[in-house]
């Protein structure tokens, strides 16, 4: 157990705790990344990247955040593979966390950067057939689905896009929503109804993911929401889309967050209600939920606690004099 001491605590490392990690360093901030549980974040479980400025030909998620890890590493950021479980901000600068290593940071400033998750339904069968039919994310593994038939769960933004985007491997594709419209910007909605690949299935729920003799998935079990009837569903791909949820737990009653757990931030920055702690990337974005916007916030938290350290020393200065 050792205890380690630095201007800059970058809580996450998916794009925004890297690159507030890049900008930190160059300010001479000396970060520490203490990576968390699933180091690179949710790029490393996607495969093709086209929508990241700065590459002409598709590159891999994974290879991306490796490369950003570099970068961050190569211009004097260290990293921590440990996960922090504890933090005491309440005192102000400077601030106390403790991770699963036993190990102590005593920070200056905080950045948040812990990201968000795929939320699951939580229904029988769903964690069970992980990897084996049941998944949160199209665009990892509807390749594994060509020609097959696959079914996407949710009406949001996030299960329209990948209700489209499986039509490039499958020509049946069905989203099982639970109410009889959909959440979803107009214009994606337009593109399903035009596709003739997908078929919406309204005022359904799963209660359970069902296997077949092989052990991968089989069928759904569906409940009508409005008569309460059951139904069954084969489907060999089950695509969960019902939205994220950031990883705030470790600030419950410590940052204001919204209904969504999302903490909350100054409007236009990355500052919370605490001096000296930001928050950047999905931790507190859920409308844009982008590698590229979450690169941006993280920049502005490295900025933002840049600033926060002079007006700090500034003020100590004062009351030496
Ligand atoms: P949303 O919260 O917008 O939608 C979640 C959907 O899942 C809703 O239709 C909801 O139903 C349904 N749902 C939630 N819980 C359950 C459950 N237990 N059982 C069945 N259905 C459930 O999440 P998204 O991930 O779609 O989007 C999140 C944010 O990201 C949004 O602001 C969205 O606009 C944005 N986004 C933007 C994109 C873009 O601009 N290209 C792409 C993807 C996301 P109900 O409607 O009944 O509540």
């Amino acid at each position: 157990m050792a205890t380690h001491h630095t201007k800059m605590l970058i809580i996450g490392s998916g794009p925004a705790g890297y690159s507030a990690a890049i900008y930190g360093a160059r300010a001479m901030l000396e970060p520490i990344v203490v990576q968390g549980l699933q180091p690179g974040g949710q790029l490393t479980i996607t495969t093709d990247v086209e929508n990241y400025p700065g590459f002409r030909d598709v590159v891999q998620g994974p290879w991306l955040m490796e490369e950003m890890q570099a970068q961050a590493e190569h211009v004097g950021t260290r990293m921590m593979w440990d996960t922090i479980v504890d933090v005491d901000l309440a005192g102000g600068s400077p601030f106390r966390a403790v991770g699963d290593s036993g190990d102590e940071y005593i920070a200056d400033t905080v950045v948040i950067a812990t990201g968000a998750q795929a939320k699951w339904l939580g229904v029988p069968g769903e964690q069970e057939l992980g990897g084996k039919g049941v998944s949160a994310c199209a665009t990892c593994d509807g390749f594994f689905f060509r020609g097959k038939k696959v079914v996407v769960i949710g009406g949001g933004n996030t299960a329209v896009e990948e209700a489209l985007y499986l039509t490039n491997h499958s020509d049946d594709v069905t989203l099982i929503h639970r109410r009889d419209e959909l959440r979803s910007e107009k214009i994606l909605q337009e593109r399903l109804f035009a596709s003739d690949k997908i078929t919406p299935l309204w005022n359904k729920t799963v209660q359970r993911f069902v296997a077949g003799e092989n052990g991968a998935l089989h069928h759904l079990e569906l409940v009508d929401t409005v008569t309460g009837e059951t139904s069954t569903l084969e489907a060999d791909g089950a695509f969960v889309a019902i939205g994220h949820a950031p990883a705030t737990e470790l600030f419950t009653g410590k940052l204001p967050m919204d209904d969504g757990g999302y903490l909350l931030v100054e409007p236009g920055t990355p500052k919370t209600e605490i001096p000296g702690v930001f928050a950047c990337g999905d931790v507190m974005d859920h409308t844009y939920r982008q590698a590229v916007t979450a690169a941006g916030t993280g920049c502005m938290a490295a900025l933002d606690a840049e600033r926060f350290l002079a007006t700090l020393e500034h003020a100590k200065a004062e009351a030496a004099e």
